[in-house]
């Protein structure tokens, strides 16, 4: 169980596994989301210039998924932590869904885009909330200026959102909580090898991640019955 004193600053990273009790597939796993599709076709600048409705018809079930999930045990774990260490904690999530937020988390850094937001890929209109489904024999659809409306995401190839905000608080951190997060997709691959030797880092998931040997401690088993005991305490 950890425990946390009144000088943390405790910085969490989410990846695909946090919501995978939560009926989300990841990404690596045998899930099947991605199964039918190469992701280099579906989730690059380059998909898009070739094939925008393909990409859409991704994306389009992707949403479909999502909005039938519902947040899991570990998502209501790290709202309540909020609640408790208020501006203490920071929370940057890899996943595009919403379910951090349906369980009550308000602060919610989502550095690879959010997947029920669009946004013109031309104009820099700022990214709108949109659920809509985009699938063929639907045509893409345009914004006003006449460029194409595009997933707010980050695809393979682009900048991840927000980078400076979140360097900001690794370099303040004293307490690294990485949850389902294969240690892979960079940068956020890096984030515990730059805190290690200052900070405390905690790993939870099934298996061990790629970068393991960077974390001091690793609890192995599903996100939604690990994390919540592990900040049972508070
Ligand atoms: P990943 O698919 O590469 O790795 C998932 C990790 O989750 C694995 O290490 C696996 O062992 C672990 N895992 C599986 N079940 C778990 C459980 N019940 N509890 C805890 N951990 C569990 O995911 P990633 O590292 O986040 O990177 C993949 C990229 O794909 C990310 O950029 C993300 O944006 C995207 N993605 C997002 C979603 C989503 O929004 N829900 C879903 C799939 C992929």
């Amino acid at each position: 169980m950890l425990t946390f004193s009144s000088s943390d600053r405790v910085f969490v990273l989410t990846g695909a596994g946090v919501s995978a009790e939560s009926g989300i597939p990841t990404f690596r796993g045998v899930g099947g989301l991605w199964r039918n599709y190469r992701i280099e076709e579906v989730a690059s600048p380059h998909a898009w210039h070739r094939d925008p409705r393909l990409v859409w018809e991704f994306y389009s079930m992707r949403r479909r998924v999502a909005s039938a999930a519902k947040p899991n045990p570990a998502h209501f774990a790290l709202a309540k932590l909020e609640n408790i260490l208020q501006g203490h904690l920071f929370v940057c999530t890899q996943n595009v869904d919403n379910l951090h937020e349906q369980a009550g988390s308000r602060n919610v850094v989502h550095m690879h885009g959010q997947l029920f937001k669009s946004r013109c890929d031309t104009c820099s209109h700022p990214p709108f909330d949109d659920a809509n489904l985009y699938e063929p024999p639907a045509e893409v659809p345009r914004c006003e200026c006449g460029g194409r409306i595009r997933p707010h995401i980050c695809w393979f190839g682009e900048v991840p959102f927000e980078l400076d905000q979140i360097y900001h608080a690794l370099d303040q951190c004293t307490l690294f909580i990485a949850v389902g997060t294969s240690g892979v997709v960079e940068p956020a691959a890096s984030f515990v090898a730059h805190v290690a030797g200052r900070a405390r880092t905690v790993y939870v998931g099934p298996e061990n991640p790629a970068n393991a040997s960077s974390f001091t401690e690793c609890y192995l088993g599903k996100a939604g019955e690990v994390l919540p005991d592990l900040l049972g305490a508070l």
